[in-house]
């Protein structure tokens, strides 16, 4: 396989914004299925391509909707076997694919322990152990893994995957976020003390926010948690004051432009250039990811080349977005780049 080009070059890439539910190509997942053993809705692949990816471009209305698919790939995944398979073949994917030679992979191993049947630290550090395979084939790459807290889980859930998050720190957990589908009663503030002791650790902070929904939610992401990047946080080109915010606590927002248009957290590319070309003029600082490759039918290459074409990054400007994934990369304070 030959890995794509941007300006007829291969640039080494890093991508920051990736849930290993949304990452893994469909047919690695159908043979994890089978080797699973698990009770698939249909015998064909092709059906099974369409339930696990968003297949066109009106398949979601919204973010809700896309968080039911990751139902299916958090299922299949939901085993220690099943999720070293997964975290081995994405990094090597993304490298051959791409290029990526620095990657953040995030996944909620709560959501893969068939809720409690499977230990959990069965499942990180078969995490773990396919990150090690994966970067003993290829070494020049580097890679770390985020552990999610969820918007649907009570406080005390959350509070162990902290305590999984401390754990497993020196391993190659790298950090932490909130992310999950939108929960009105879901409160930020509650967890500031569960995110300042993954800071205390010096585990990164990455918070998912700004996406879609309340602009409040971003305002309350950065009084109380304090994070060095925010998860999508594109609703803030709307507000001069929470641009100003960001700013000045030095965040990196992590953009997915095809994630935005496909959950229709953005309308269209005209919104899409207005956001991106407002946080350029404020001088925000931003990189450009894809969320989930493969069920997005995308790529880190493909988001850039999009960008370029469409006129609304121009080459120099998607070579700043570069450096910027790899200067606020969580690996970097780990090993400099
Ligand atoms: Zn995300």
């Amino acid at each position: 396989m030959i890995p794509s080009t941007l300006f007829g070059e291969r640039p080494e890439l890093t991508e920051l914004h990736c849930h290993v539910g949304g990452a893994i190509d469909p047919a690695i997942m159908w043979s994890i299925a089978h080797e699973q053993g698990i009770r698939l809705p249909s015998k064909s692949y092709w059906d099974f391509v369409e339930l696990i990816t968003v297949s066109h471009p009106d398949k979601v209305n919204n973010l809700t909707e896309y968080d039911k698919i990751f139902r299916w790939t958090e299922l299949i995944q939901s085993s220690p076997l099943a999720i070293e398979r997964s975290i081995y073949e994405v990094i090597g994917g993304a490298y051959r694919k791409c290029n990526i030679t620095l990657l953040e992979l995030r996944l909620n191993p709560m959501k893969r322990n068939r809720e409690g049947e499977q230990d959990l630290d069965h499942i990180i550090t078969a995490s773990l152990r396919g990150m090690d395979r994966a970067l003993l084939e290829y070494p020049l790459v580097r890679a770390g893994l985020i552990l999610m807290m969820d918007r649907t889980f009570p406080l005390e859930m959350n509070a162990v995957i902290i305590e999984k998050a401390l754990r497993y720190h020196d391993r190659g957990v790298i950090g932490i976020d909130i992310a999950g589908p939108p929960n009105p009663e879901f409160s930020y503030r509650a967890h500031a003390g569960l995110v300042e002791r993954a800071r205390d650790a010096g585990l990164g902070i990455t918070i998912h926010s700004g996406e879609e929904g309340r602009i409040e939610d971003m305002w309350e992401v950065l009084e109380y948690l304090r994070p060095e990047r925010v998860g999508h946080g594109i609703l803030c080109a709307y507000d001069e004051r929470l641009i100003e915010e960001v700013k000045r606590q030095n965040v990196t927002l992590e953009i997915c432009p095809t994630s935005n248009l496909r959950t229709r957290a953005v309308r269209d590319l005209a919104e899409l250039r207005h956001i991106i070309r407002t946080l350029r003029e404020r001088e925000v600082a931003f990189t450009i990811n894809t969320d989930g490759p493969e069920m997005l039918l995308t790529n880190l290459v493909r988001e850039y080349q999009l960008l370029i074409d469409e006129g609304i990054l121009s080459e120099a400007e998607a070579r700043a977005c570069m450096a910027q994934a790899q200067t606020a990369s969580f690996l970097s304070r780990v090993c400099p780049v």
